[in-house]
């Protein structure tokens, strides 16, 4: 998706300049690409009527074409946003447990969509972040479901709450809670069934749960794959319960995600996060402006942020430069060492900017390594000066590459392919950073 709607955008860099005509015809490519997508007709309407409400074209007639051009991309980016987020990327009222208190919250959604991994993996992410953490298991009509949540807890070294001969699962959640309440755990989390005999079953469950159990937010997870028909899924399960917030699973992979999308605007809940694997830690917080700036190649210069304030940082001034849109060599090797050991380079590439997509190559993550431990290898035998600078000096002196390459024991085309790779990744934290820079707009919006 990401990809043709950049082949849309890409059209107009052709143009000498935007006209309505070639806005026109950028719309329907656009629109086309949603579609196919996935995402719901009507909302494709209104985003191509409010793209062109926000385009001025008779105030952009005297422009100059690049500044056109970077005007009808704020309007795509922008509208996109709002497709995957009613507030607009407010974030605002997101919920969020709060510490010293028990926070209960509920999981539900259809058998198969990914609860019990979600759960797993929302109780793993906050648990880290210093929240004492639980799980509770009411899936009794499921054989094997109590089996499941346990293996997973104990992965994830959380405890956990249910039972083999209680058949009541009201009851379980019940027990459950007042046990974990007692223990003074601040998140409880509950897992719910998600199939039953007949669906009015389901939701008759699901409902009881929730009325003796009174959730402090009731998560709604959502297959990101199924298409269409999440609409009127997701509409189903907000008619029966409060859903609070959804977290949207297997966005890995080559998920549409457009149906996921039309679901969003459906029950006018944001997702709070996306599941992109099968693993604990494959659990993204959901951004919207993050999201869409990753779809349209722009990197998540947030989601980066995030991941890298986790680590301890060697070099100090990283988030800093960042932020002032300053990227030395040094920020590089940094970004680069810290990248091996963030989990999947695949994951991890996906958030920068300029990242060229297929830099992992044929070899997938494995062959990805090695190059970024060759790569780092180059930049081991550069001096201080030489990392603390914005790269110019290579350019400026040819025989240092050449150093570099010997030094390294590696090809000079792979140390002039580092060093366009910094240059680009440069100019795209330049743009990113400073006073007007995407940044400073992003914490503010914060
Ligand atoms: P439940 O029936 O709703 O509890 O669903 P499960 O948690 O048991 O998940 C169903 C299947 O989806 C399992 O095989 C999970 O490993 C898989 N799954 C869940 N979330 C994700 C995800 O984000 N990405 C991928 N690739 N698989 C997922
Ligand atoms: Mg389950």
């Amino acid at each position: 998706l990401g990809r043709k709607i950049n082949s849309a955008l890409a059209s107009l860099a052709h143009k000498p300049a935007i006209d309505a005509e070639a806005l026109d015809a950028m719309l329907k490519d656009l629109c086309r690409a949603l579609l196919e997508a996935d995402v719901n007709v009507k909302l494709v309407g209104a985003l191509r009527t409010n793209i062109k409400n926000l385009v001025n074209l008779d105030e952009l007639a005297s422009a100059p074409v690049a500044s056109q051009r970077r005007l009808v991309q704020r309007a795509v980016f922008d509208e996109l946003v709002r497709l995957v987020d009613p507030s607009g990327g407010a974030a605002t009222d997101r919920w969020q447990p709060v510490k010293g208190k028990p926070n209960v919250i509920m999981f539900v959604g259809l058998q198969g969509s990914g609860k019990t991994t979600s759960c797993t993996k929302l109780a793993y992410y906050y648990a880290k972040k210093g929240f004492k953490t639980a799980m509770v298991c009411t899936d009794t009509f499921r054989a094997g479901a109590f089996d499941q949540l346990k293996q997973n807890a104990t992965k994830a070294k959380i405890p956990y709450y249910g039972s083999y001969t209680e058949t009541d699962p009201v009851q379980i959640a019940v027990d459950g809670v007042a046990r974990f309440k007692k223990d003074k755990f601040e998140l409880i989390i509950i897992d719910t069934s998600g199939c039953h005999v007949t669906e009015a079953e389901l939701f008759g469950e699901m409902t009881s749960i929730a009325d003796v159990v009174q959730p402090d937010n009731i998560i709604f997870v959502m297959d990101g794959t199924i298409g269409q028909s999440a609409e009127i899924q997701a509409r189903n399960f907000k008619n029966a319960v409060n859903v609070g917030s959804i977290v949207m699973t297997k966005m890995d992979g080559h998920a549409k995600g457009g149906g996921a999308i039309s679901a969003v605007a459906a029950t006018g809940s944001p997702i709070i996060f996306i599941g992109t694997g099968e693993h604990m830690q494959d659990l993204e917080r959901f951004d919207a402006r993050g999201f869409i700036s990753k779809m349209m190649g722009m990197g998540d210069i947030g989601g980066l942020v995030e991941k890298l304030q986790d680590l301890k940082l060697e070099n100090k001034d990283f988030i800093k430069h960042m932020e002032q849109g300053v990227y030395t060599m040094r920020d590089f090797r940094e970004q680069l060492t810290n990248m091996m050991s963030l989990g999947p380079m695949s994951k991890i590439m996906s958030m920068m900017p300029g990242m060229p997509a297929d830099l992992l190559g044929a070899g997938g993550d494995e062959m990805g390594t090695k190059r970024m431990r060759k790569m780092l290898a180059v930049m081991d035998s550069m001096t201080d000066a030489e990392l603390d600078s914005d790269g110019q000096v290579f350019k400026d002196q040819p025989t240092r590459v050449e150093r570099l390459a010997r030094g390294a024991g590696s090809p000079l085309v792979e140390v002039q392919m580092l060093l366009q790779m910094h240059a680009q990744f440069a100019g795209m934290v330049k743009k990113m950073g400073g006073k007007n820079g995407w940044m400073t707009q992003m914490k503010q919006m914060q």
